[in-house]
């Protein structure tokens, strides 16, 4: 028995069109998964599914967006009547609006906390009765090193990012009774889109992650599927309610 086969598993990835998502559905396609990529974007959804169909995968994209309730509903309940089940989940769509408390406005705390942890909260519960039924699942929720760190212009994107994590741990334990695994992953500095934009608008940046970085370098989306294949396989069904850092160090070093 292969621990880590996923042949046959039904997973969707939001912002599975690129960056991290990406490389977290590239690991489950190659291990067996259909992946269906959900996104705003159907260009980069395209070339996603290219990407990992030329790699022998099995990869769809599904139009979505996240901060609408019917939208995730629809992903959610459509993927399962198209495939006849659902099996993994990975709520990893965000975005981030860099300014400090002072200054930030409402609707902009409302588009981070949408965005990166109602969705959440939507898409686990669409997936739930799915999972039930299918007999077991695993949800993967993204957060960050300001999950338990923060900083002056990261308000609202650190309360979602602690709040992710707290809300996989509520499903964990809710849920370990119908065999659904919530866990946590939390990124350090990766190179995507996200921090692109980071880098251009804080100073200095690149050389702190570098200098604050153990591993002395920024993390790849490649980085993400091997965690992927773990949380999302029978190798991990002891394991639920975790928050595992893929940092390269960032968390464990004082400094
Ligand atoms: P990207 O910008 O590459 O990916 C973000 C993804 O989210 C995109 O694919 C985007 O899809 C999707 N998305 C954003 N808003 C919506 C929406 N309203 N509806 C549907 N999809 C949406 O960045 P990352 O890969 O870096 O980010 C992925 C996750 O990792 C995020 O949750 C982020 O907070 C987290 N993270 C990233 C870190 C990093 O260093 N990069 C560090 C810590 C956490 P589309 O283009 O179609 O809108």
């Amino acid at each position: 028995m292969n621990l880590f086969d996923l042949t046959g598993r039904i997973a969707v990835v939001t912002g599975g069109n690129g960056g991290i998502g990406l490389g977290m559905a590239e690991g489950m396609a190659a291990a067996g998964a259909t992946v269906v990529l959900a996104g705003r974007n159907a260009a980069k959804g395209a070339a996603a599914v290219k990407k990992i169909t030329e790699a022998g995968g099995k990869a769809e994209f599904a139009d979505v967006d996240v901060t609408s309730e019917t939208s995730c509903r629809a992903l959610i309940d459509g993927v399962a009547k198209q495939h006849g089940k659902l099996n993994i989940l990975v709520n990893n769509a965000g975005t981030n609006i860099r300014k400090t408390p002072d200054i930030l406005k409402l609707d902009e705390w409302h588009k981070v906390m949408d965005t990166n942890l109602t969705s959440a909260f939507v898409c686990s519960h669409a997936a739930y009765p799915h999972m039930k039924k299918a007999g077991g699942g695993k949800i993967i929720n993204i957060g960050s090193m300001m999950s338990i760190f923060a900083a002056p212009f990261s308000p609202a994107y650190a309360a979602s990012k602690g709040g992710i994590v707290q809300f996989a741990r509520a499903c964990a334990t809710a849920w370990a009774k119908d065999n659904i695994q919530v866990n946590s992953v939390l990124p350090g500095w990766i190179d995507t889109e996200l921090t692109k934009g980071a880098r251009r608008e804080v100073a200095g940046l690149n050389e702190r992650v570098l200098a604050r970085t153990p591993a002395a370098r920024w993390g790849d989306p490649k980085d993400f599927a091997g965690i992927a294949v773990f949380l999302s396989s029978a190798a991990s069904d002891f394991v639920t309610g975790t928050a595992i850092p893929i940092d390269g160090g960032y968390s464990v070093l004082i400094n």
